[in-house]
C-alpha cells in the first residue's frame, strides 16, 4: 500500500483520538474561540450538540497563537463560530467550512464603535468592539441570527434551536433585570477601562466610560498619554479603573498610583469554575463592579 494511504489512516486515527476526548457523541459538534461564547452557544444549542471552547482560561484571545490540536480539533466540528478580526484573528487560519462570525450576527445599530481616548487617536474610530457578550441585551440581539446560522448547518434540529433560542431569550432578560437592580443601588460614577472589555455592559447599564488605557491589544500609552489619562480621570472624577487578568495592568497601575483611583479585575473569559456558564460569568463582573463601586 502507498505510504500516502498510511499517513492518511494515521491522521483520521488522530482527529478521532482528539475529536473524541473534546466531544462526546453529540450531533452536531461546535467549536469556538473564547468560553463565553461557548457558554452562548451550548444555551441555543442544547441536548442537540456539544460546543468545545479552543482559547484555555487565562489567554488572551488577541495575542493566542493556535497549538496543532486544535487544528485537528476545529477540522472535526461541524461549524466554527468566532468574534471578528479583532478579537480572536487567529481562527481564520483554521479549515472549516462554516466559520461563522457572531459579532456579524449583532444587528449594527447595537454596535459599539471602539474609540481612542487619547494622543493621535482622541475621538477617532478605531473599528467595531467585538466585545459584544459582556452585555446579555446583546446577547439578546445575536439569537435570531444565530439561530438561522444553525438550522442552516442542521436543518434537523430546527424545533430544537427554536425553542432553545426562545428559553434563552428570556433567562437574558430576567439576568438583564437582574444586573440592572444590582447596578440601581451603585455610584454609577465615570470609570476607565485598561482593556475595552466591558464597553457593552457599561452603555447597556448606563454608565460612563470616561476612557480605555489600551484602546489597540498590545499597544500601551507612552508617558505623555499617560499624563493625558491622568488628566481625564480628575477632570472627569473618575472612581475606578477596571482591568482583566488577560491583559498588562501596568499602565493602570501607574494612574493608580498618582491620582488613588481604585482599580478593580474583572474577567470577561471566565472559563473557570463557578465563571461557566454565561449568566455566571455575567453575575460574576457585575458582583465585582458593585464591590468596586460601593
Ligand atoms: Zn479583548
Amino acid at each position: 500500500m502507498p505510504p500516502c494511504f498510511y499517513k492518511r489512516i494515521i491522521s483520521t486515527l488522530i482527529v478521532l483520538l482528539f475529536g473524541l476526548s473534546s466531544y462526546s457523541f453529540a450531533q452536531v459538534k461546535l467549536a469556538t474561540s473564547i468560553p463565553p461564547f461557548k457558554a452562548i452557544l451550548q444555551h441555543v444549542v442544547g441536548e442537540r450538540g456539544d460546543v468545545y471552547a479552543i482559547l484555555p482560561p487565562g489567554a488572551s484571545p488577541h495575542t493566542f497563537e493556535a497549538k496543532p490540536k486544535n487544528f485537528l480539533q476545529v477540522e472535526a466540528a461541524t461549524a466554527l463560530f468566532y468574534g471578528s478580526e479583532h478579537l480572536d484573528k487567529w481562527v481564520l487560519t483554521f479549515k472549516n467550512d462554516n466559520r461563522i462570525s457572531l459579532l456579524q450576527l449583532l444587528p449594527a445599530k447595537d454596535r459599539l464603535e471602539l474609540r481612542g481616548f487619547y494622543g493621535k487617536n482622541k475621538g477617532r474610530p478605531l473599528g467595531v468592539d467585538p466585545h459584544f457578550w459582556t452585555s446579555p441585551r446583546a446577547v439578546k440581539s445575536i439569537l435570531p441570527g444565530l439561530m438561522k446560522e444553525l438550522i442552516a448547518i442542521d436543518p434537523a434540529g430546527k424545533e430544537v434551536y427554536e425553542k432553545n433560542a426562545k428559553a434563552f431569550a428570556v433567562t437574558l432578560d430576567s439576568l438583564s433585570a437582574t444586573v440592572a437592580e444590582m447596578m440601581a443601588k451603585v455610584n454609577r460614577a465615570p470609570v476607565m477601562m485598561s482593556h475595552p472589555s466591558f464597553q457593552y455592559f457599561l452603555k447597556e447599564f448606563g454608565f460612563h466610560l470616561a476612557g480605555v488605557i489600551e484602546v489597540l491589544p498590545g499597544t500601551e500609552p507612552t508617558a505623555r498619554e499617560v499624563k493625558e489619562l491622568i488628566e481625564t480621570a480628575k477632570k472627569e472624577s473618575v472612581r475606578v479603573i477596571f482591568s482583566d487578568p488577560q491583559h498588562s495592568s501596568r499602565p493602570a497601575e501607574l494612574i493608580r498610583e498618582s491620582t488613588g483611583i481604585k482599580l478593580c479585575q474583572l474577567d470577561p473569559l471566565g472559563g473557570t469554575e463557578g465563571r461557566m456558564s454565561y449568566e455566571e460569568i455575567i453575575l460574576y463582573n457585575a458582583q465585582k463592579i458593585v464591590e468596586a463601586l460601593q
